[in-house]
């Protein structure tokens, strides 16, 4: 049988692996961050509205530039972050990885690197790969917050073209603070200039105020954002960005024509009009997270502080059994192979109650 090393695939895709969270059926699915809540019937009334109109033209390309969409996030930037973006500073593409993805196809590529600071979210590192881009693994500290020194110097010292701040950081949890953002900025602007994208996915789950005003004459930041966490749409593919114009004008260089389709612009349009709906949905993923943590605190375990709709906790010696005697259970969580700890995603009350079972049994098994 052929196997892909008889076929002539690039030589740094020899051996490696695709990124791949088990998609298993299982009663309580709680691995990969996803919103637990459907999306409320009105809303797909709406949806269904906007796509019967863009049906009526499936026969033309859909807009190439986006522009009513963009216009839309732009206006919820403004409102949620409290800072004025317009169309010109927003890109939207297929989920925030094709974002990354147009991101390092733009500013890396052969020849250049990028830096992240590990563990963080692991598609980093594979678009990187993906792009021909190459990877450096930046250290953290103990409690996983980012070492700012020990990055300065990693950054002045390999002088990578792109760094990746993930905040929350993602398998941890933790918002990264203004004033590290902005010393490595400067960090990246003397070593460079390189860019900075802030990997905020998960930036409306956390405590943590809104970078959005960094990017204020700073044509080296950006921001990255998706619909497929707070908006509970990751199934509809929507990513964006928000930076200088000149990065959304430098992304047009590498993006393919016609990228966002016309369902999925009338889609997201739909829901960009059921914000604030939405965005209460998230308040209670919030209240619940923070109910998660002091249980699993009581419980007995580790707990690394969460800005997210997820928790990592531990300490496991041995990640991977822990994980098999929660699935058995009937709860699928995520190992990210991180040594001594798990990661949770926030659910229903119902979901939670039943990992916070399978999470008790499980501490009392170890520890008798
Ligand atoms: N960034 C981070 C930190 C993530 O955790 C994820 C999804 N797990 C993404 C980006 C990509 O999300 P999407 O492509 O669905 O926007």
């Amino acid at each position: 049988m052929t196997g892909i090393d008889d076929l002539p695939v690039r030589d740094e895709l020899r051996g490696q692996s695709p990124y791949g969270a088990p998609q298993l059926d299982v009663p309580v699915r709680l691995n990969t961050n996803e919103n637990p809540y459907p999306l409320p019937e009105a809303l797909i009334d709406r949806i269904t509205e906007r796509v019967r109109e863009a049906a009526r033209t499936l026969n033309r390309y859909p807009d190439r530039d986006a522009v009513e969409l963009r216009t839309a996030l732009a206006r919820y930037l403004t409102r949620t972050a409290g800072h004025p973006v317009g169309a010109a500073n927003v890109w939207a593409a297929n989920g925030s990885n094709e974002v990354i993805q147009q991101l390092l196809q733009t500013f890396g590529g052969p020849g250049r690197t990028a830096i992240g600071f590990e563990p963080s979210y692991s598609m980093h590192a594979l678009i990187a790969r993906g792009t021909g881009t190459g990877w450096i693994s930046g250290p953290r500290n103990e409690d996983f917050t980012i070492d700012v020194a020990a990055a300065e110097r990693s950054i002045a010292g390999n002088r990578p073209d792109v760094v990746f701040i993930t905040s929350p950081n993602n398998p941890t949890g933790t918002a990264v603070d203004t004033e590290t953002v902005l010393a490595l900025y400067e960090a990246a602007q003397a070593a460079g200039p390189a860019m900075v994208v802030v990997d905020e996915a998960y930036g409306e789950f956390s405590h943590a105020p809104s970078l959005l005003p960094l990017i204020e004459g700073r044509p080296h930041l950006v921001l990255s954002r998706t619909m497929s966490k707070a908006f509970g749409a990751a199934g509809l593919r929507l990513g964006y960005l928000a930076a200088d114009p000149a990065v959304v004008d430098a992304v047009q260089l590498v993006r393919l024509p016609y990228h966002l389709s016309s369902v999925t612009q009338a889609t997201a349009l739909a829901a960009l009009e059921h914000t604030d709906t939405l965005l209460r949905y998230v308040e209670q993923l919030k209240d619940e997270r923070d109910r998660l943590v002091s249980e699993l605190r009581s419980i007995g375990y580790d707990v690394t502080q969460s800005d997210a709709n997820f928790i990592q906790f531990g300490r496991f010696q041995d990640a991977s059994a822990a994980w098999r005697a929660i699935l058995d259970r009937g709860v699928l969580i995520r190992n990210n192979g991180v040594p001594g700890w798990l990661r949770v995603s926030v659910g229903t009350p119902a979901e939670n109650d039943a990992f916070l079972e399978a999470a008790r049994t499980l501490h009392k098994e170890i520890t008798a």
